[in-house]
């Protein structure tokens, strides 16, 4: 069967690279179609819905050159990356455009603004013809991160278990069920469809070695669903269930000092930083609501007024 995605298309044993077009627009996502020689199930893979978080990226392009057709049974499409122009502009978090950030718009519009049309572009043309989606994330450039995976909640319990299934195998200590329902993977879980957001790097870096390790999370994730033969490399860490996460935003704008980092297991009260004005004054203080795990916090020295600065999870 044919594998086509806008003006893409490859045939039974073929791999296709180039660009589809964000509807009406001048954007052009790079996307590699590649169409097993035997048929199977087909996987989304994105990287850069987050423009600048790197390892992610890295990651999709290199798979995007590695899988071969004969190594495949079923058919793959890699967007690599999502948010081209936000990756371009290195501007994090969000599409320059029109500064909206990409996965807190889906199933998006297609009379909207660009965001919202790479969104409508990516559930119609990618995600109706998936069977399991992997979308690459990171810490974005202002964020210190240690890896973890999200799962769908939102979706029937049978693509919930198949998403947490695949969620288990991945290198990591953490795994979250979400139930959010605007970003790429979410909407996508509300479509029935078993999907996975991944976290891993973060700080506006990429290197090689944790590209590697990306690449072996999503090699066994393939081989788990029957996309690819052989067997999983093995792991270090088996994910174990975190849960009530909490996003803490800061009430104040001003210079930012964290008290804790990523991975760090923090007790109930226990200072998790302060934001102080530039004479050094306290303007809040931030306290820990439970024994915990930090995911990720702000790692810029400035933080916004209702802005993101940790983000934690329990057992
Ligand atoms: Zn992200």
């Amino acid at each position: 069967m044919t594998l086509k995605v806008g003006a893409l298309s490859a045939e039974k044993g073929e791999k296709t690279q180039g660009f589809v077009r964000v509807m009406d627009t001048n954007t052009m996502i790079p996307v590699t179609l590649i169409n097993g020689s035997e048929e199977g199930k087909t996987i989304l893979i994105t990287g850069g819905v987050h423009s600048c978080e790197y390892p992610g990226i890295q990651t999709a392009i290199e798979l995007a050159k590695e899988i071969q057709p004969q190594d495949i049974k079923g058919r793959l499409m890699i967007c690599h990356p999502l948010n081209k122009s936000g990756f371009e502009a290195r501007r994090p978090g969000i599409v320059p455009e029109d500064e909206k950030n990409l996965n807190r718009v889906f199933p998006g519009d297609q009379e909207g603004t660009l965001t919202d049309k790479i969104a409508y572009t990516l559930v119609t043309e990618f995600q109706k013809q998936a069977d399991f989606y992997i979308d690459m994330h990171g810490g974005e450039m202002y964020e210190q991160l240690t890896p973890y995976v999200y799962y769908v909640g939102n979706s029937t319990p049978e693509a919930c278990e198949r998403a947490r299934n695949a969620a288990s195998v991945i290198d990591c200590k953490y795994m979250v069920r979400s139930q959010a329902t605007t970003g790429a993977y979410n909407y996508a879980g509300l479509q029935g469809i078993p999907s996975i957001l991944m976290e891993r790097g973060c700080n506006g870096i990429w290197d090689q070695e944790t590209v590697n390790l990306y690449k072996k999370d999503v090699y066994n994730i393939l081989i788990h669903l029957g996309l690819m033969k052989g067997t999983m490399t093995e792991t270090q860490y088996k994910p174990e269930d975190l849960v009530d996460l909490i996003y803490l935003n800061s009430k104040v704008a001003g210079c930012w000092y964290p008290s804790v980092n990523a991975g760090d297991a923090v007790k109930k009260g226990e200072k998790l930083g302060e934001v102080r004005d530039y004479f050094s004054n306290p303007l809040a203080t931030y306290y820990a609501e439970y024994d915990g795990i930090i995911l990720y916090r702000t790692s810029t020295l400035w933080v916004d007024k209702d802005g993101g600065i940790v983000c934690y999870g329990k057992f």
